[in-house]
This record gives C-alpha cells, sequence and structure tokens, in this order.
C-alpha cells in the first residue's frame, strides 16, 4: 500500500525539508496573522448564518452578496469590493474593471512588460478576430491609447521611465505575479514605491494590480499601500479551494462603482444578482484561504529545495522575496518537463490516472503540457504544473490544498524522472 518512492529520494526530502524550518515557520506566522485579521472581519461584517441562503432571480437585497463584498473589503483595507460567481474567470474581472473606468482617448499605461497572455486580446495587441486591423470590441477598438514599460534587466520597475510617462496615463495597470514568465513577482513594498511614485505626479491615475495569485503571500494586499483597484481570481488563493468559480474587483468605492456597471448595467451595479448556493463557499473558502496559501507556498518551497539539490535552477532565487504561489523549475529538456508534469498528475486527488500530452493550446505559438487534477476545473489553487515545449523547458508549478498531498505531488513527479532515466541521485 502506499507510493513507490525510491529511499535515496526519501532521505533527499527529509534533508531538504529539515532545512527549510525558518521559511516555513515565516509562512505560518504570516498566515496567524492573516487568520487573526480574517476572524475579526467576519465578525465586524456580522457573516451570519441567514447569509448563507443565498437568492434567485434578480437577487435584490441579498444580505449575503453584501456580507461578502464587506469582509473583502475590510480584509484588503478597501473601501469596497464586488466579490461575485458570475465572474467566469480572472480575466473577466480584469477586463471589467479595465472597461469600467477607461474612456476612448484614455491611456492605459502597464509598467510591467506586457500583461498576461489572455489580457492581450481585451486590450487589443493580441491575436484574434480583427476589424481593421484591431482586435474586435478591444479597449484600443474603443478608442483606449495601451502604452507598455518594461522591467529592467534585473526584474525591477523602472522608475525612471515610469515618472516620464506617468502624467499622461489614466490607468497604471500592473501585474503582480510572474503569470509565465522568468521575471520575479512584484513585492508589496515595490507597489508602495510605485503608488508613491506614480501619485507624486499624476495624483489623479489610478492604480490597478492584477492581484491573481498574490492574495495572502504578504502580509497586506496592494490595496492597503495605495492601489486603487486590486482583482483575481476565485480558483485561485482567495478561493480557498472551496469557491465554485467567481471573482473580485475591490479598491475605491467610485472605481469598484463603475466596474459594476459594467458587469450588470448602469444604475443596478451592485445591487442585483442572485447568488444561488455559492455564499456559503465564498465566505468559507475566504476564511480558509491564508491557510491553503500557505499549504501552496510551502509546497512551492519545497519543490524549489528539492529540484535545487538535484541541481536545477528554480524561481523565486534562494534568498529572494515571495509574492505570489508560482514556482519555476527550469528543467531543460522536453523530456524532463514531460516526465515532471505526468509525475504531478500521479499525484492529484481526481484524474490521477490520466497522462497528460502536449498539445496545440490556441494562442500559444509552442505545444503546450499541463498536469492538474482538481476538484474545481481549473483551479490553479489545487496543484497544478506546465510549461510550454521550448527551451528553457520550465515548469510553472503553484496550488497545494495540504502541503502533505502537495509534498507527495513533487516526490512523484521527482520518482517518475528517476524512473525514465532523466535523474540520477
Ligand atoms: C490566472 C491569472 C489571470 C487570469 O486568468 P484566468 O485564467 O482568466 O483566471 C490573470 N493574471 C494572472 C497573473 C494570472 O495568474
Amino acid at each position: 500500500m502506499g507510493f513507490d518512492i525510491q529511499p535515496e529520494l526519501l532521505a533527499l526530502a527529509r534533508n531538504v525539508e529539515d532545512g527549510l524550518g525558518e521559511v516555513f515557520r515565516a509562512i505560518d506566522s504570516n498566515a496567524r496573522a492573516w487568520g487573526e485579521k480574517l476572524l475579526w472581519t467576519f465578525s465586524k461584517a456580522r457573516v451570519s448564518e441567514a447569509a448563507f441562503r443565498g437568492s434567485c432571480g434578480y437577487g435584490y437585497g441579498d444580505m449575503g452578496r453584501e456580507i461578502l463584498d464587506k469582509v473583502y473589503s475590510l480584509a484588503f483595507d478597501c473601501e469596497s469590493a464586488l466579490v461575485r460567481h458570475n465572474f467566469v474567470s480572472g480575466t473577466h474581472a480584469l477586463s471589467v474593471a479595465l472597461f469600467g473606468v477607461l474612456r476612448p482617448g484614455d491611456v492605459l499605461l502597464s509598467v510591467a512588460g506586457q500583461p498576461y497572455d489572455t489580457l492581450t486580446q481585451v486590450i487589443g495587441i493580441g491575436e484574434g478576430e480583427k476589424l481593421e486591423g484591431i482586435c474586435a470590441g478591444s479597449l484600443r477598438d474603443f478608442g483606449v491609447e495601451y502604452r507598455q514599460i518594461d522591467l529592467t534587466a534585473d526584474g525591477k520597475l523602472d522608475f525612471e521611465a515610469i515618472k516620464a510617462q506617468a502624467k499622461s496615463a489614466k490607468v497604471v495597470y500592473l501585474q503582480r505575479s510572474r503569470g509565465y514568465s522568468l521575471r520575479p513577482a512584484i513585492t508589496i513594498e515595490e507597489i508602495k514605491a510605485l503608488n508613491e511614485c506614480v501619485k507624486a505626479i499624476n495624483p489623479e491615475a489610478i492604480l490597478m494590480v492584477d492581484n491573481c495569485y498574490g492574495e495572502f503571500v504578504e502580509n497586506m494586499e496592494p490595496s492597503a499601500v495605495g492601489a486603487d483597484l486590486i482583482i483575481g481570481s476565485l480558483i485561485k488563493n482567495p478561493g480557498g479551494g472551496l469557491a465554485e468559480t467567481g471573482g473580485y474587483i475591490a479598491g475605491k468605492k467610485s472605481l469598484v462603482e463603475l466596474a459594476s456597471y459594467r458587469l450588470t448595467a448602469i444604475g443596478m451595479g451592485s445591487e442585483v444578482g442572485c447568488t444561488l448556493n455559492q455564499t456559503r463557499y465564498m465566505l468559507q473558502g475566504f476564511f480558509m484561504a491564508p491557510e491553503v496559501t500557505a499549504n501552496a507556498l510551502k509546497t512551492a518551497a519545497f519543490a524549489r529545495g528539492l529540484f535545487r539539490a538535484l541541481g536545477y535552477r528554480c524561481l523565486p532565487e534562494e534568498g529572494e522575496k515571495v509574492s505570489d504561489i508560482i514556482t519555476v523549475l527550469v528543467l531543460e529538456n522536453e523530456k524532463a518537463l514531460c516526465a515532471f508534469c505526468k509525475g504531478i498528475q500521479k499525484g492529484a486527488p481526481v484524474d490521477s490516472f490520466l497522462t497528460p500530452e502536449p498539445w496545440d493550446m490556441p494562442g500559444y505559438d509552442s505545444k503546450v503540457i499541463m498536469a492538474a487534477g482538481a476538484f474545481t476545473a481549473g483551479a490553479s489553487i489545487e496543484l497544478s504544473a506546465d510549461g510550454p515545449i521550448r527551451p528553457p523547458y520550465a515548469a510553472w508549478i503553484q496550488g497545494g490544498l495540504t502541503f502533505p498531498t502537495g509534498r507527495m505531488g513533487i516526490l512523484l513527479a521527482a520518482q517518475e524522472m528517476l524512473d525514465s532515466g532523466l535523474l540520477q541521485i
């Protein structure tokens, strides 16, 4: 009974874990602070059993919906929040926020290079249906100008370039997480400095942060250091593995209101929208989220420790401040990447018997391999790994609802590489 992990690999894993005591203590102490804050938040927002009842139809006067918004805004230190199951994904929530606040003639300035792949079509700089050369229905199609400032060679915000362009921007847009790139995540400290830099030049600018994968990783969110809007997905960190779908937009009241007009209709905003039976999952998931995020962070730290010991380059680098749940393992060849993903799939609680194969995913110029076996389809707060089949053959891994299962997933991935003769101990 049980998984077959080679004794040498188990010994190495024990060694790696022995060295992670301090890292794990820091993760636990951050989760504890968030847990205490959330408990206070739930009490302050007067979460009650009646809030779980949900609604159908228009959803007028849905008390649970209002309480959920209140819980998020208190936890994230901001005026207002719009937390809804009918955001179909993080991209949808980001799109609603962008279309909610930008007007024809405005400038959208991205300050950490090109945003996440799925947003390029929203902005109008990606592939997709074109009308006279412009993505139909995109921000560009509506007359919003897009400008971009890349990170410096060492992955930092380019403050000189930002100073030069901040004046003309309506929205200064920042993606906090590394996403599918090799650049570092942007830390809360850097976001604070960015806010100060931008507002000194242009107090009217809206600092909008794509907060996907960042929630609960540090001791506060970007909204606590001046970000005017933060946006994320509920099948990532803040759903705690329980939310079945959804997203959130949180920040300044007037801006959240504008976004709510885009989600529903002008004049209705956040006052309508039935919650069906989702409110309890969303509230309980949020309550669990700091602990679940801590498990994902421990899984990530263990993966980096183990694969560093096996001789691979792993990101975030040793000693680098962690500000999202993503880890990149640079596996250097196709076979290693495929074996790794195969092992991760074996360690999933759902669909463990499937074998992931590289496939041509729409919007990518090379094949992509993905391993995921999740209770919630596509939820990447659950252990998952993927990577494009091209140099440097890196696996992006994230999630892990519990550390014991996340750890075993990583061990099975390493064991699969050993079994395929791609690794020796
Ligand atoms: C996940 C993610 C998004 C949104 O992706 P969806 O798959 O639409 O939820 C946007 N930005 C970043 C950095 C992400 O990680």
